[in-house]
């Protein structure tokens, strides 16, 4: 009997941020490739697995150990961290597989995103404020194609998760401010969200960078950019506003301006 190599979403760090099903992935597992750098190796203690650190691996390293383990009818799990389907260059190593004839499933994480947005207590959706979040990064070593540059997303002035950027930061604050977000924008940076030593840095886009840098921080940490972020009292959602109906519950009475709502929705 033959198992699927399993991409398995590790979570931000805290080890009980891992879903249960990565859990028993992980106990059950013969063979598990991780990322050394960014996946937490507390999550590995006690497992039974042949244990692959990837970090001095090539691809075709990694794959020649998941596609032995496959073949042998071995359990292989290839553990990312937060989410699989966010910069973790799975899709190179699902095509090889697909090339194989060798089966995989994918089970998500909690991406750092939400783990940073939880240290910040933010909502990065805001009733009457924005609805929109952008998962990017700066262009580096990677390209970002122009069209997604820095630049041009903070004319959306969207809610924004800055992956992979830290290092960078004075060019992050100063792209955002060239495509018009004003230099008063909320913007925090989480370092090692949900790990025993996770660091906060709140500013706006004028002194985040000192601020950052002041820190020392360099990596493993997630730029968060947004008016969400602000402490102006929100509006409040409509979800739990007694006029406004939906699927579970009727309206009361519907004042005027919910009854636009409701024709325009
Ligand atoms: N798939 C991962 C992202 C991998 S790219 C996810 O969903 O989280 C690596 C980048 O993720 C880092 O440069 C950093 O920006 C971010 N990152 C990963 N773990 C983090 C953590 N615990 N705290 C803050 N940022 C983190």
């Amino acid at each position: 009997m033959t198992h699927p190599v399993v991409f398995l979403g590790a979570g931000p760090g805290d080890p009980e941020l891992l879903t249960l099903k990565g859990r028993r992935l992980l106990d059950e597992a013969d063979v598990i490739v991780y990322a050394g750098s960014l996946v937490n190796p507390a999550l590995l203690t006690g497992v039974q697995a042949e244990i692959h650190d990837s970090a001095g691996m090539t691809l075709d390293e990694v794959l020649a150990v998941l596609v032995a383990a496959q073949r042998a009818g071995k359990k292989a799990v290839r553990l990312h961290t937060g989410d699989p389907s966010l910069y973790g260059a799975i899709r190179e190593q699902m095509q090889r597989l697909d090339r194989e004839g060798i089966g995989y499933e994918v089970v998500p994480g909690v991406s750092s995103a939400f783990a940073a947005a939880a240290a910040l207590k933010a909502e990065l959706t805001v009733p009457e404020g924005t609805q929109t979040v952008i998962f990017t990064r700066i262009s580096g070593r990677t390209p970002v194609p122009e069209r997604e540059s820095l630049r041009r997303l903070a004319a959306i002035r969207a809610s924004m998760c800055i992956f992979l950027s830290a290092g960078m930061m004075e060019q992050v604050a100063a792209e955002l401010m060239a495509g018009g977000c004003p230099p008063e924008t909320p913007a925090a940076v989480v370092e090692k969200a949900s790990w025993p030593e996770q660091r906060i840095v709140r500013g706006t886009l004028a002194d985040i960078a000192e601020k950052v840098q002041a820190a020392g921080i360099r990596k493993t940490a997630m730029i968060v950019v947004g008016q969400a972020l602000s402490d102006e009292p929100a509006a409040v959602s409509r979800l739990y506003d007694a006029g406004f109906s939906h699927g579970r519950r009727e309206a009361d009475a519907l004042s005027p301006h919910q009854q636009s709502f409701q024709e325009t929705s």
